[in-house]
């Protein structure tokens, strides 16, 4: 059904959310601190409404013709329209249209948004690629016998049919990492079962995007002997009583001049601390209780994640060249050899990592529920490159930039009467004004340079699992065997 005609109409012929619809519904009595201050509305953070406008404008592009094939996609079985984000890729072509999605949102932020909304669904989508093991699993407590596979299956139904907005947290609080024990008080853990569901108490940490979000999808990162009340994967709305998320400090600049802060002054996607105190889960919402089985199939099941990750560093990289390329026309640098080589890497970052997504989805295979699946191999390999280059080439960028980075004076001094004409006067580039180039500058900036692009940078480097545990999977994952054997073979090596 895709390549329909589009825009597609607010109402009767989809279950798209419109902008103002997803700002509404996060006015649910959350319960949100920042500077350990306790907020009436998320709105009431200019940071976090900057950022939710950003995602406001996404759920709006779903109702035009410029974004509608990317966004949207038709639901035989609903007979509407539905956001693409909770579409299970089952075909190549589906896996490259969700693929047009995440480079959608990846341009709409700059990438500067690790978790936008299309992001969240492919963790439920991975646990429901897996929904075989989940069919056979059984919760460890009698009292409550949900069954997961179905509720893996309704809740992508619901996410989709209620364009639902979601973070996702797998990593617990940062305590003592000696052993597994000392993280124990901090994992979420069930306190209370009864035949409904369960009440769970703990924290999961750095839940990008939950204070923005409508659910969240949370699992624990155990231990080898963690117990069956901390073997537990869900899902819960952000508004549930005993949610209590509380903020990291705002690193954007709402409310600048978007001359001085083309990226910043629009705001962020921020990250919560997200503690559960005596929250209840209703059956419904549960995917494991204490099953040992579906224990360490976190890996797998964030595949798609990773494959998002990857995806928006190509886009992002783009960007990176389209500004390295900038750079070189308004300073007239292009001529130098040097220069040039700084291009030629910045290109070859580019086109690596876009090796790595096609690699990806040409070796992509059929998960046991028919869901596409991107070689994890090629991802986790494209993962690992992007950790390693992406300082260095942030690096290489800034360096083209000279002192252009810093010396930015911001609107108000170009349009001062004593000081405007003198900088317009001195700081020309190659056929551009002063005001023309520090625009360049002051985008390059935001990316590169500013608070923001210092979290942004530390999300690159641990995001999705740390370098460390990314060689480790592929040491796992990669098989060996057929290059081993040929190497015997050629070496004449009997063993
Ligand atoms: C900006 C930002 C946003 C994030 N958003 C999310 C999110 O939305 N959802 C989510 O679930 N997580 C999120 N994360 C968390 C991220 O997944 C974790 O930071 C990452 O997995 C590392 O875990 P940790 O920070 O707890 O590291 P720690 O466990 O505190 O360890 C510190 C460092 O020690 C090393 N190390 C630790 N354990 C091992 C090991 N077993 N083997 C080898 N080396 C090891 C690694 O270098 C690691 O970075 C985010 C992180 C950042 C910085």
């Amino acid at each position: 059904m895709d390549g329909m005609p589009r825009p597609v109409t607010p109402g009767t012929d989809s279950v798209l959310k419109t902008g103002e619809e997803y700002k509404e519904s996060l006015k649910d009595g959350r319960q949100l601190w920042v500077n350990g201050k306790k907020l009436d509305t998320v709105f009431d953070e200019p940071a976090l409404a900057g950022g939710i406008d950003i995602m406001a404008s996404m759920f709006d592009d779903q109702f035009t013709e410029q974004y509608g094939e990317a966004t949207t996609t038709f639901d035989e079985k609903l007979g509407k329209w539905v956001g693409r984000s909770w579409q299970e890729p089952k075909t190549p072509e589906e896996l490259v249209a969700r693929r047009k999605m995440i480079e959608y949102t990846s341009e709409k932020t700059a990438g500067v948004f690790g978790r936008p909304p299309d992001l969240a669904p492919t963790i439920a989508i991975g646990i429901a690629s897996l929904l075989d093991r989940f069919k056979g699993a059984k919760s460890a407590f009698d009292e409550c016998q949900p069954d997961f596979a179905e509720n893996v299956a309704r809740y992508i139904e619901y996410g989709r049919e209620n364009t639902i907005t979601a973070a996702e947290s797998l990593t617990g609080p940062q305590n003592d990492r000696t052993h597994g024990h000392a993280q124990a008080a901090s994992l979420l853990q069930v306190k209370k079962i009864s035949k409904d569901g369960v009440w769970i108490s703990g924290a999961k940490s750095v839940g990008s995007v939950a204070a923005q979000s409508n659910e969240i999808i949370f699992t624990n990162l155990g231990y080898p002997d963690t117990p069956p009340e901390a073997k537990i994967w869900g899902a819960s709305p952000i508004n549930a009583e005993g949610i209590k998320l509380v903020s990291r400090e705002m690193l954007s600049n709402p409310g600048a001049d978007p001359f001085d802060h083309p990226i910043n002054h629009k705001g962020e996607e921020a990250d919560q601390l997200v503690v559960f105190d005596n929250v209840f889960v209703p059956k419904e919402r549960i995917f494991n209780l204490g099953d040992a089985s579906l224990w360490g199939l976190a890996g797998e099941a964030t595949l798609w994640a990773h494959w998002h990750v990857l995806t928006r560093l190509m886009v992002k990289s783009e960007i990176y060249v389209g500004c390295a390329q900038l750079v070189t026309e308004v300073l007239g640098t292009g001529h130098f050899p040097g220069v040039q080589g700084v291009l030629g890497e910045i290109i070859e970052f580019n086109r690596a990592i876009r090796a790595f997504i096609l690699a990806a989805e040409a070796n992509a295979d059929q998960a046991p529920n028919g869901t596409m699946r991107p070689d994890v191999t090629m991802i986790t390999a494209g993962r690992l490159y992007t950790i390693r280059q992406y300082p260095y080439i942030v690096h290489q960028l800034q360096e083209i930039c000279g002192q252009g980075l810093v010396m930015r004076f911001g609107k108000n001094a170009f349009e001062n009467p004593e000081i405007g004409h003198h900088l317009a006067e001195l700081l020309p580039g190659r056929d551009v004004t002063g005001m023309q180039k520090e625009a360049l500058m002051n985008f390059i900036w935001d990316l590169t340079g500013s608070s923001l692009a210092g979290r942004v940078a530390l999300f690159e480097n641990v995001n999705a699992a740390p370098a460390p545990r990314l060689r480790e999977r592929l040491f796992r994952e990669f098989d060996r065997t057929e290059m081993v054997n040929r190497v015997k073979r050629m070496a004449n090596l009997d063993f």
